[in-house]
């Protein structure tokens, strides 16, 4: 069977093509995931990918797009639900390429993540077949999550931090936090007088040591 798997990520995507290849298929990756920000993040995943799928001997197709601002733009009235249209938005170009390129089948890495909304991505991605004439290649992978993930540490790949939608990083990082907080004044540190002493004693030496450099080599002061 020709099948074409989205990947998330080359964490995620370790236990799903071991366990594809198990059973016989050989799948070829599909990167395709605007929604995964800001683009330092993506970048890390992506290039986390290549190389991964490289020392796996997986054939990778990269459909290159961040896609900040149209996602926010999409979700902007309804962010609490906005894993619906981030799962529709990666399978529908991951069906889309798979239907016009002669595959059987499409699935994804995100059935994998005990974290994800897995029984949402199968029901879009069943959804997405049935439109585009072409079988989700449903399977449970969270059997092996831990494992796949175990592994992706000991081979050093790039391991993220939150699921990636810039809404997720903030719900990783200041949820339970007030995000509105009143104005606070901070003041300097008063500074040590022996520390001050110091770095007034090395500034006067180094301008010193230049004012010698300079008599001796018959250089011109720097005009500033
Ligand atoms: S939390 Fe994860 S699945 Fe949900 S929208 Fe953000 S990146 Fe997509």
């Amino acid at each position: 069977m020709k099948t074409l798997m989205h990947i998330c990520c080359a964490p995620c995507s370790v236990y799903c093509i071991e366990s594809l290849r198990a059973e016989g298929i050989e799948p070829v990756g599909f990167w395709y995931n605007p929604t995964i920000h800001p683009y330092t993040e993506y970048r890390s995943r992506r290039d986390c990918l290549r190389d991964y799928a490289q020392q796996v001997n997986l054939t990778l197709i990269e459909q290159d797009e961040y896609g900040l601002r149209d996602f926010v733009r999409r979700v902007a009235d309804h962010i609490e639900g906005r894993c619906a249209d981030c799962y529709a938005i990666r399978l529908e170009q991951t069906a889309v390429y798979a239907a016009a390129h002669g595959y059987d089948s499409f699935t994804t890495t995100l059935l994998v993540s005990p974290y994800q909304k897995h029984e949402l991505i199968r029901q879009i991605g069943e959804r997405l077949a049935e439109q585009y004439g072409i079988q989700f290649l449903y399977r449970d992978f969270r059997v092996g999550f831990r494992e796949g993930q175990e592994k992706a540490r000991e081979a050093g790949l790039y391991m993220q931090k939150y699921c990636g939608c810039i809404f997720s990083e903030e719900d990783r990082y200041i949820r339970n936090r007030p995000l509105k907080k009143p104005p606070v004044q901070i003041n300097p540190k008063p500074v040590n007088p022996k520390k001050l002493a110091r770095m007034e004693k090395a500034a006067a030496n180094a301008a010193a040591r230049a004012e010698h450099e300079r008599l001796a080599t018959g250089e011109e002061p720097e005009k500033l």
